[in-house]
């Protein structure tokens, strides 16, 4: 280790949304926290930008502002080959812009206190013996007694590697789009399916169409990232597509790419002694669900609330008795950052098995569309699996009292 490793309380990796929101609860709790986020300013991400009403709440009750031009949705439109399932959501989802909301995120978790360094990339974590971790950055070593790990689709050396499941590509577009389509997308999430490819478009403000879409490393090389490229080629292979997003025209443009992503991943095991993983590095549910991103900000306040409680205890039973305070916070963080993985893995399993069912059917769009029409006759079947695949009560925001309640 370094002479000069400087000592952090807890080292939250990565100030996204799993990151920000855990560095808010720590902050609020006045557990003293780090923020280590390798971007300068805000960035752009891969993602469909449904905000589900369950992940708005858990952002307002940290007090952080949801953006104002996001876009309220509550309709879900499935389409597949042929046929179409138009189905009503619970109210208070929203089409966000990620820089905006990851944005407001951090942002609150400054007002809060959290330290927050921009433009730095954490290389490595390091186990030390005597508790605590060595937290290798761009800008300088630092000895963590408690890391959060929350880089997302990034795997950080020292953390064990996530398994690759299947190889697809994400890739999205914020694109403006002409009043018609406006009129067509209003207060609406459209999902399209087609044989290797599916994708997603929602407004996040009032001309802004989020275009996202899953698909082949294959389909990927043959028809590159450039949108006027790709999209009117998935238009052609896949009816749903063409019927979406017709009218909309496609700029010269590069979209964002992000691969591979390891949708239905859930992390066996805990990730080395004194780390915490929260969002996509805990879990990554298939995008079709919109609800990557409560995932990420519920499993952030959940690591960050673990780590309050282990914090704060009564002195813990020292090993020996030169542990000093330290090594006793170490002593009760450990165990509690197993629990924590557990109660997680346990809470999240569900709805991501059930959500890597629904992408199997999804890939299947012939076998789909006949359901679609008979889901029409069938109206609870949709609701029933938009329930089956959100985050389970236990890490919703305790619901605000009825005369509290914002309209
Ligand atoms: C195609 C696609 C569509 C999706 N659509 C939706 C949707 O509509 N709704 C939804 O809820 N979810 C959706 N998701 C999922 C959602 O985007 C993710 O689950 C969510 O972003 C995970 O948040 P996170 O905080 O774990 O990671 P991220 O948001 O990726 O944040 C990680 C942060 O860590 C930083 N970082 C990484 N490595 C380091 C390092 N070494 N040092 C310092 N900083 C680092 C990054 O810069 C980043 O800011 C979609 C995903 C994909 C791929």
């Amino acid at each position: 280790m370094s002479e000069q490793a400087r000592r952090a309380g807890v080292v939250v990796v990565g100030g996204g949304l799993a990151g920000a929101m855990a560095a808010a609860h720590l902050a609020r709790a006045g557990v003293p926290g780090i923020v280590f986020e390798q971007s300068l300013q805000p960035q752009p991400a891969v993602c469909g930008e449904f905000l589900s009403f369950e992940g708005a709440a858990l952002v307002r009750e940290i007090g952080a502002d949801l953006p104002q031009e996001a876009h309220a949705i509550d309709t879900v439109a499935v389409h597949g080959p042929r046929h179409t399932l138009i189905s009503r959501l619970p109210e208070g989802n929203l089409g966000v812009s990620r820089m905006r909301l990851d944005e407001a995120l951090r942002l609150r978790a400054g007002q809060l206190g959290a330290v927050i360094h921009r433009g730095v990339t954490v290389h490595r974590l390091t186990p030390l013996d005597d508790s605590g971790t060595l937290v290798q950055t761009s800008g300088g070593d630092w000895q963590a007694d408690a890391v959060i790990v929350a880089t997302g689709k990034r795997d950080l050396r020292g953390v064990t590697a996530r398994a690759r499941t299947h190889e697809v590509v994400g890739v999205q577009l914020h694109v403006s789009v002409a009043p018609q389509v406006r009129v067509r997308m209003h207060s609406r999430v459209s999902l399209w399916v087609g044989e290797g490819a599916y994708g997603g478009v929602a407004l996040v403000d009032d001309t802004t169409l989020n275009v996202s879409c899953v698909i082949t490393p294959q389909a990927a090389r043959t028809h590159g990232l450039c949108a006027a490229d790709l999209m009117p080629a998935l238009m052609q292979s896949h009816p749903a597509a063409a019927r979406v997003l017709a009218e909309i025209v496609w700029p010269a443009v590069k979209m964002m790419a992000v691969a591979p992503v390891p949708y239905g991943y859930v992390r066996p095991v805990p990730p080395g002694a004194g780390l915490w993983c929260a969002g996509d590095q805990l879990a990554v549910i298939p995008s079709l669900t919109g609800d990557g991103m409560t995932m990420a900000l519920a499993s952030g306040r959940k690591a960050a609330m673990a780590i309050v409680e282990g914090w704060s205890a009564g002195p813990a039973v020292s090993r020996s008795r030169n542990v000093d305070a330290r090594g006793l916070r170490g002593d009760r963080l450990r165990p509690a950052a197993e629990r924590y993985h557990t109660d997680m893995v346990q809470a999240c399993g569900r709805q991501v098995r059930v959500a890597v069912r629904l992408q199997q059917l999804f890939a299947r769009p012939r076998v789909l569309d006949p359901m679609l029409r008979l889901g029409a006759w069938l109206p609870p079947v949709v609701p029933l699996l938009v329930r089956a695949t959100r985050v389970p009560r236990a890490l919703r925001a305790p619901a605000a009292p009825a005369a509290c309640r914002v309209a």
